[in-house]
């Protein structure tokens, strides 16, 4: 079948490996090019993960520089128009390059029939691309392009390793300040020549900057500025201009499959590809007997002929429906659209709904598809607005890729069989254990590393859950300090949710169970922090927080909307608390830190106070304890 650029690894297929090769077929496009600068500057308006935003940015891939004109001498083509993004290089350039999977090819060549018939032959035995070009691979074509500043007659060569069909299909070499280019004249003994200063390229090209040299009147100025005034100077002439360039390329839509929506429209002889009305919407695909692909680049529905024939809606004569199905990417591009509007059977989505409930707020996905659906999404969703099918113009306003568990360190694979059976731990420690212990392994956004030996602490969690809601009796007298902590806490689980922190949400947790679980041994534990326990475990292990919900005597469910607790800001703010720091059992200083400040953060503390530092005199102190929000003792 055919694939796009992007499902194409190593020259295999992504899916099952297959070695890819290269042949000719008409297809259907997608003019997303034409989006390339919105769709690059909106990302600074999306609060999306800066990684997949960078993705776009490399994909779309904008560059600035010039485009310039070679007149040709001995072929048929008159000139060529070749894009550099460093004009101040032009002087180095000594030959021109031709793609050799250029359509017009022909065109280039030495106008002389012997020559053409090599070049064909040259051609035909090329052997299918590869990832890395070998630059020994090329042909002189015969003919000559003038160099546009200084009308030296320069030779025009054919390779596979510049792209026929991206840009115009043709480049200028300067093989002293570009590797490829370089690479190539090395393997076809072509002049180098060194334009800017730097580097040695008898080892290497040098692409950096520098200042100019052998170009004539620019000799001297640095290569930055140089820029620019080739630019200027080529403009004067006519023979070129600043351009803005994107790698950015169409979006190949069109698949010789079975299963796909097939594209809609009809070929007739006299009014071309015309598409199909809106009423007769959608194409449906017919039954087939087989609907294996082909092979031979046509697709199956192609020997449908009662479902291929029928009228050109245009002018009534016999015509045939395209063959070609869309790729499943066209339809992931909308889908959004789709699921707010399922009921409706006559349109692809209901305006007001879509008005109501897009553009999406919150999207989490893999980075995987940073460059295709999310690109594609973007685009379509662009397109739409143009139209003023919706109002936003945007489709995700959040998204968070999210990490990769690995296992013991390495990437979980099917192949290498070091692949995590969840079924396994969830027979033994349950559903709620192991969810929360993936959720704790690290920051969702980055993923974590599965090492079961963590996963008892998740169990022991749930002990402490279970026996602070079975102990905790009712409310005693108000307490001040208990009710700050519940503040604290739930502004801590409601604040890292928010953030995607579910990792700190679930220690938060933790440490407000194990402080529970020794206040209910004690017979101390109050039944509104048991509750409130409960309400803040209950997205993180839903069902023991129902079970122990109902269990002490609540009707309702933890999960029912209405139930996560709200908290006061004023309570959840840290107290500020004094901690006496003695030295031998003599006060020596005090220290002012937020109530709760963990034991070895005050051990830190207490031992910079210039006094205590000082009584220490360079020693380590025998002894330290730290009792938090209340002493530290230091013993020398
Ligand atoms: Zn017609």
């Amino acid at each position: 079948t055919v694939l796009a650029d992007e499902q194409v690894e190593q020259g295999r297929c992504e899916r099952c490996h297959s070695v890819v090769e290269t042949r000719y077929l008409r297809q259907w496009w997608l003019k997303i090019t034409r989006y390339a600068q919105q769709l690059l500057d909106a990302l600074d308006t999306l609060d999306w993960s800066e990684s997949t935003k960078i993705m776009q940015r490399n994909w779309i891939g904008r560059s600035e520089g010039a485009t310039i004109l070679f007149d040709l001498e001995g072929c048929r083509r008159k000139d060529v128009t070749v894009y550099t993004t460093r004009p101040d290089t032009l002087y180095g350039a000594t030959f021109l390059v031709i793609g050799a999977d250029h359509h017009e090819l022909d065109d280039f060549v030495l106008d002389d029939r012997e020559k053409r018939g090599a070049v064909n032959a040259w051609r035909n035995r090329l052997p299918p691309a590869t990832e890395e070009p070998d630059f020994s691979v090329g042909m002189d074509l015969g003919s000559r392009a003038v160099h546009p500043l200084t009308g030296e007659r320069l030779p025009v060569w054919v390779a596979p390793y510049v792209l026929g069909g991206y840009g115009t299909g043709a480049i200028m070499a300067v093989p002293g300040h570009d590797e490829r280019d370089w690479a190539f004249a090395r393997a076809h003994t072509l002049p180098i020549v060194q334009v800017i200063s730097g580097g040695d390229l008898k080892g290497a090209a040098y692409a950096g900057e520098g200042l100019m040299m052998n170009s004539a009147g620019f000799d001297g100025l640095p290569s930055e500025d140089g820029r620019s005034r080739v630019i200027e100077k080529l403009r004067e002439r006519r023979r070129g201009d600043a351009s803005v360039q994107y790698k950015l390329r169409d979006w190949l839509i069109s698949r010789q499959r079975y299963w796909g929506p097939p594209i809609p429209i009809i070929h007739c002889a006299k009014d071309g590809p015309v598409p199909v009305p809106e009423e007769d919407l959608p194409v449906l695909l017919p039954e087939v007997e087989d609907f294996r692909p082909t092979g031979t680049g046509t697709s199956p529905l192609a020997t449908v002929d009662e479902w291929v024939n029928v009228r050109c809606p245009k002018c009534g004569e016999a015509a045939r429906r395209e063959t070609d199905v869309s790729d499943t990417f066209l339809d992931s591009s909308w889908y959004f659209l789709r699921y707010p509007s399922t009921d409706f059977d006559d349109v692809a989505f209901d305006p007001e709904r879509t008005a109501g409930w897009l553009p999406v707020d919150m999207y989490i996905g893999g980075n995987e598809h940073a460059v295709r659906h999310l690109l594609y999404a973007r685009f379509v969703m662009r397109a739409l607005h143009d139209l003023g099918l919706v109002d936003a113009a945007e489709p995700f306003t959040r998204f968070r890729a999210h990490g990769m568990i690995i296992l013991e360190g390495a990437k979980m694979s099917k192949s290498r069989g070091n692949v995590l059976n969840p079924d396994e731990y969830i027979e033994r420690y349950g559903a709620d254990t192991f969810r929360l212990f993936m959720m704790y392994l690290g920051p969702y956004t980055a993923g974590g590393d599965f090492r079961d030996a963590g996963i008892k602490g998740m169990s022991r969690l749930l002990n402490r859950v279970w026996r602070v809601a079975q102990l905790a009796t009712s409310d005693g007298p108000h307490d001040d300090r208990k009710e700050r902590r519940r503040h604290r806490h739930i502004k801590e689980v409601d604040d890292d949710i928010a953030q995607l922190h579910y990792n700190t949400a679930i220690a938060s947790i933790n440490t407000f169970a194990v402080e529970l679980d020794q206040e209910a041994a004690a017979g101390a534990a109050r039944s509104i922090d048991a509750d409130t326990l409960l309400k803040l475990l209950a997205p993180f292990a839903p069902f023991i927080s129902e079970e122990l919900w109902e269990r002490t005597g609540h009707d309702d469910s933890v999960h029912a909307r209405g139930t996560w607790p709200a908290y006061d800001a004023e309570l959840a703010r840290p107290q500020r608390v004094t901690v006496a720091v003695t030295v031998n059992g003599k006060v020596r200083g005090q220290l002012e830190v937020d109530a709760g400040t963990a034991s070895d953060e005050l051990e830190r503390q207490a031992l910079t106070l210039p006094r205590v530092a000082a009584l220490l005199d360079g020693n380590q102190p025998r002894k330290v304890v730290a009792v938090v929000d209340r002493i530290v003792n230091i013993v020398v």
